[in-house]
């Protein structure tokens, strides 16, 4: 992958420039947007690798930019918002928004959540036909065709529902899950009951998948809002 492309969108100039100042540090490209309408403007003119999105824009709501922007671009998202409401962060990323900051966040924080992205963004690109190959992530192994799942090279003995969530989990690594996207995509609805049997069901795969289910390594959970893959280095 070539140097990426970031823009930030940001309408208070001292977080503006402090989150400019700290991608040119670690030399990134960069755009910046202080309005929705320049977000979307800019966004569909550069075509930006990732995009750092405040909530709430002067002349916008954010969300409406995240809609806007995924009308035609898949390109990664990732929410910063003042809010500190489990509500907004569902919104966004059920929006299609791919993580989210929240602020005040520190520089550390912004940068590692930005290779995190990254990272997931050329391993997409890298590998373009999911359906048909194999993943691999630390341990854990995936036969997407053959429909089995191997941990050490031992293979786990998995309910369907638990294979399917696997699977989506996996194909989103680095991204945040909200609940009711993981239900839509296993149940094709997303009921109270349905969030209730997704906690089950990810204890019982997280007693398959983790060495210490009680601290898990794979599946991170975010409280209130869903679940992420991540990355084993
Ligand atoms: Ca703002």
């Amino acid at each position: 992958m070539n140097k990426p492309v970031i823009l930030v969108v940001e309408d208070d100039a001292p977080v503006r420039n402090l989150m400019s100042t700290t991608l040119k540090t670690h030399e990134y490209k960069y755009l910046t947007a202080p309005t929705g309408q320049d977000a979307i403007m800019l966004a569909s003119s550069h075509n930006p690798d990732v995009v750092f999105l405040d909530l709430g824009l002067p002349d916008m709501d954010g969300i409406d930019v995240i809609r806007k922007i995924r009308s035609w671009s898949n390109m990664p998202i990732i929410v910063i918002s003042a809010r500190s409401e489990d509500e907004d962060k569902i919104n966004a990323l059920d929006a299609g928004a791919d993580d989210y900051l929240t602020k005040p966040f520190s520089v550390e924080e912004l940068l590692a959540r930005l290779r995190v992205t990254i990272r997931r963004l050329s391993m997409m690109n890298g590998d373009t036909s999911a359906d048909n190959s194999v993943y691999t992530n630390g341990d854990l192994k995936i036969d997407f065709p053959a429909r089995c799942a191997f941990l050490k090279g031992e293979e786990l003995k998995l309910t369907p529902i638990e294979f399917k969530l696997l699977c989506l989990l996996a194909k989103n690594t680095g991204k945040v899950l909200t609940h009711t996207y993981i239900t839509q995509n296993i149940w094709g609805r997303s009921w109270d009951n349905d969030i209730a049997s997704l906690r089950v069901f990810m204890v019982s795969l997280r007693k398959k998948l983790e060495p210490t289910p009680g601290s898990p390594e794979l599946i991170q959970t975010h409280v209130g809002i869903g679940y992420r893959m991540l990355k084993v280095e």
